[in-house]
């Protein structure tokens, strides 16, 4: 059994099995046994360590995790990084990368076209994504205020991770602008899941009724978010 532990910064790091895995031991006083986690966008593995336990304990512990955590990596999505003549997601259709001569990306019928070098396609899509995103939601986000009488200050978009959108009670909204490669129906569920939490900061009852009452078709928006969220995350822009 092959096993070392080097100290990188503040983490130490613990290679189990053939080929052999990293797995980041992060202290913790808090923590009252192992658990061990697979970072969906960055597949580092993780194991919170209980302050007083040994690491030969922690290293006994990763090893037993060892076939969990492969099969759990071999289902992480496959990253992609866009290339000319690859795909993206755009509203929930897969679009093929062209490379273009206009200054500004142009959408056709399945194909979307940008220019510059591939090294700098990632950068241009991002841009183009975000600006279609802010678009989108700000409408969407409109709307749905609208049907509760409420109003919005300000829409910031941004690469999140934990979350689609967020509300504070002020009335600013934000959103991952990665939702604009998901279904129309999907980036209006989220922008009136938002809206209502202008009126309930919460999740209660009332709350999922006050959806129902804008959006009444959520959950199936709110379960394809569920099952295919992480795909929106593949894309390596
Ligand atoms: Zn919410």
């Amino acid at each position: 059994m092959f096993e070392s532990v080097k100290l990188v910064g503040m983490t130490e790091i613990v290679q189990i099995g053939q080929p052999p895995l990293d797995v980041h031991l992060r202290r913790s006083p808090r923590a009252r046994r192992f658990s061990l986690r697979i970072s969906n966008s960055t597949g580092v593995i993780s194991l919170t360590v209980p302050k007083r336990a040994s690491a030969r304990a922690a290293i006994g512990f990763a090893h037993e995790q060892e076939a969990w955590l492969r099969r759990n990596l071999a289902k992480r999505p496959v990253q992609v990084v866009p290339v000319f003549g690859g795909c993206i997601l755009l509203d929930g259709q897969k679009v093929e990368l062209r490379q273009g001569t206009r200054r500004a990306p142009i959408l056709g019928d399945g194909y979307l076209e940008v220019s510059g070098h591939e090294y700098a396609l990632g950068a241009r899509l991002r841009g183009y994504l975000k600006t279609r995103a802010r678009e989108k939601m700000m409408a969407a986000s409109e709307h749905y205020a609208t049907k509760l009488g409420q109003d919005i200050s300000r829409i910031t978009l941004r690469d999140t991770r934990s979350r689609w959108g967020s509300c504070t009670s002020d009335g600013n909204l934000m959103y991952s602008w990665r939702l604009i490669m998901a279904p129309p129906s999907v980036q209006d569920y989220v922008a009136a899941h938002e809206v209502c939490h202008l009126i309930e900061m919460n999740h209660s009852v009332a709350y999922w009724q006050l959806v129902e009452s804008i959006f009444p078709d959520y959950r199936n928006q709110r379960n394809w978010l569920k099952e295919n969220g992480t795909k929106l995350h593949r894309y390596q822009f």
